[in-house]
């Protein structure tokens, strides 16, 4: 499941593909048929991502908005490039390189006004140098929502996902559902630079690797991690209890995240 890192890293990998090039779009599946009509034959000016979400600018008015959701890629290659297969939302295609879009939560064509509707909407970027990471802490230490609820809310906080949430926490040693208002400020500050440091690191690895000096891992998404899905705490030894916040499955070693009094409610 893709979290913020992998389309921070798309991002990287498509500029030199797409960007300054005249790109033809289609929609192979037809589902975007409208839209890739609309863009086809333009310059690709630039490829951004903000959070989850990816936006690619052309000549004139009109940027492509793709969301991967749960279930979407990406797929690149060089030309020449093999036929589409599966459901292919969209296929930009340049002189040198094909993207194809493929199963994907959103894909569509915002104008301006829709493109400044959305970015408003995502929270700071913890991936972005230009986010206003005062804005986000400010926005978890004003809440008393829990913080494995605020983490995830990508108008908060732009990028971190199921993994990312549960492995911040446990190393910070901050339970899931303790309340944004009982962390201190260095607490704050900690779980936003460690969460800088962390995607980054798997904007650079292509994989989620949340363990220090591990290297990723040999199954399908190749992520190594300290408590996400495990049985045992690596610190303590202790049992990883699996709890469910906001409808997703989380984990904490209430050993060394201790449980904050009085407050149950998680989801
Ligand atoms: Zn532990």
């Amino acid at each position: 499941m893709p979290e913020g890192h992998t389309i921070h890293r798309a991002a990287r990998d498509q500029r030199p593909m797409l960007v300054g090039r005249t790109i033809a779009v289609a929609s192979p599946q037809g589902r975007f048929a409208a839209g890739a009509a609309s863009l086809d034959g333009r310059v690709c000016t630039a490829i951004e991502a903000y959070g989850k979400h990816l936006l690619y600018d052309f000549e004139g008015e009109g940027s492509l908005h793709v969301h991967l959701g749960l279930f979407g890629s990406f797929r690149s290659t060089a030309q020449p490039a093999p036929a589409p297969r599966g459901a292919v939302r969209a296929r930009l295609t340049s002189s040198t390189h094909v993207v194809d879009i493929v199963g994907p939560n959103r894909c569509e064509v915002l104008d301006p006004a829709g493109k400044a509707a959305l970015l408003a909407r995502i929270g700071p970027d913890v991936l972005r140098p230009d986010a206003d990471r005062t804005r986000a802490m400010d926005r978890i230490r004003a809440s008393r929502t829990a913080v494995g609820l605020l983490l995830m809310d990508q108008s908060v906080i732009a990028g971190i996902g199921n993994i990312y949430r549960t492995e911040l926490l446990w190393r910070a040693g901050i339970h899931p559902s303790s309340p944004g208002t009982r962390l201190s400020p260095a607490q704050v500050e900690h779980l936003w630079s460690d969460a800088c440091d962390l995607l980054a690191r798997g904007v650079e690895l292509g994989a989620i690797v949340t363990i220090d000096d591990a290297t990723p891992g040999e199954g399908r998404y190749r992520e190594r991690v300290n408590i996400f899905d495990q049985p045992a705490c690596p610190r303590c030894t202790r049992r990883i209890r699996m709890l469910v916040i906001g409808g997703r499955k989380a984990y904490a070693c209430e050993t060394c995240q201790k449980r904050p009094r009085r407050v149950t409610r998680t989801a």
